[in-house]
């Protein structure tokens, strides 16, 4: 009996559809080879949800996705549902998913295949070899810390937030970080504010102690937060894995996504809970929707995160190895299309990328 594991899929809006349907495929193919089985579920979220059951994310699906194994996600909203507010917003069925499925660690890999060194914003040699993964705390610090508030008037009016983490906040998000290093290089560098921030001192201490006592094996770095943001762009390639706070991983995670050039190539994960959550970076891109010209690459990626997860390594490398060589071979969708390489589709890419993943697949 082959193993079988079974995915809630919420292809969502736009050109959700369009790059979720490559990345099924891919894991479809690849299971084949590599002797498992997907159980897809196919339900809607966002904007389709709204359009079928009157709510962004229902009940129902939220269960479904709760004793799932994984979810695949495409992306959510489009003009359509612009004049929604509130919970009924496409975006809030997504916040109810992330809070659904208890996910407190937000996972954004960026790799840089050599083949995309010269699209990078970034100079080629500066780039090449990036292969980074940014783990970010995603549920504390500052964009939740109490008391926050805004009081009195003239020029004693004062603002404040509070920048709080609990020893197990960090202990936890730290252990994401060292599992992850453990299937990469075996990395971490962690980065905050301690020379200024107290908080930052208990967060240094708490990923020190717990590398101590439970990942030994890992080489663990500290460095700074204004460091960190110019070691980004100076030489991406020193990172593996960095974990940080809400508020630095906010911000060092989307300085780290312009190094490959496209928002198309991005991948990313929101884990912690039960069951994770995989879906591309970018949004619901309704500018190019329904064209068959939306890089399918990010939900590809996801996917492949999606199979480390579920411990089916060789399978997750295969993918990555069968999107670097088709961006070798010179396929290039429409956002990353320049003169001597050849313009392929969103399903043209797909059929790429699962060529050489098959081929890679031991
Ligand atoms: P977007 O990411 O959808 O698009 C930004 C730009 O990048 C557009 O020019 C788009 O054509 C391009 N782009 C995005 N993905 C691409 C791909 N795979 N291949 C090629 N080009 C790609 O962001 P936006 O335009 O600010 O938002 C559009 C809609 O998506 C809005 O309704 C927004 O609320 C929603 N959104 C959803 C998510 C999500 O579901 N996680 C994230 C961001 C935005």
């Amino acid at each position: 009996m082959p193993k079988s594991y079974s995915i809630v899929v919420l292809p969502g809006d736009g050109i959700g559809p369009d790059v979720i349907n490559e990345a099924r495929q891919t894991v479809d193919a690849i299971g084949n080879k590599a002797g498992f089985n997907i159980e897809w579920i196919e339900e809607a979220a966002g904007g389709a949800s709204i359009d079928k059951y009157g709510h962004p994310l229902t009940d129902e699906v939220l269960d479904k996705c709760k004793s799932a194994h994984a979810v695949l996600l495409g992306a959510v909203g489009g003009e359509k549902w612009d004049h929604h507010t509130g919970e009924m917003r496409p975006e809030s069925g997504l916040l109810k998913l992330r809070k659904g499925l208890g996910a407190f660690a937000n996972l954004r890999p960026v790799m840089v295949p050599d083949a995309l060194s010269e699209a990078s914003p970034l100079r080629a040699e500066a780039v090449r070899g990036t292969d980074l993964l940014v783990v970010r705390e995603l549920t504390g610090g500052i964009y939740f810390g109490r008391p926050a508030g805004r009081e009195g008037s003239g020029p004693e009016e004062r603002a404040y937030n509070t920048m709080v983490y609990t020893a197990a906040e960090v202990d936890r998000v730290s252990r994401v970080a060292f599992e992850w290093a453990r299937k990469r290089s075996g990395r971490v560098t962690s980065v905050d504010k301690a020379n200024v921030l107290v908080v930052s001192q208990l967060w240094r201490d708490v990923i020190s102690r717990v590398h101590t006592e439970d990942y030994a094996d890992i080489s663990l770095n500290h460095m700074y937060v204004d460091n960190a943001a110019m070691q980004l762009v100076l030489n991406p390639g020193q990172f593996d894995v960095i974990v940080t706070g809400n508020l630095f991983g906010d911000i060092l995670s989307d300085a780290a996504a312009t190094l490959g050039g496209s928002l198309g190539l991005l991948p990313s994960a929101s884990v912690g809970g039960p069951v994770g959550i995989f879906e591309p970076v970018h949004g619901s891109a309704p500018d190019i929707a329904g064209k068959d010209i939306a890089n399918p690459v990010g939900a590809i990626l996801s996917a492949s995160m999606m199979l480390v997860e579920l411990d089916e390594g060789d399978s997750a490398a295969a993918i990555r190895s069968g999107v670097e060589l088709a961006l070798e071979d010179g396929a290039r969708t429409a956002d990353l299309y320049r003169d001597g390489f050849e313009r392929v589709s969103t399903s043209g890419m797909g059929d790429l990328v699962r060529r050489h993943a098959l081929k890679a697949l031991k």
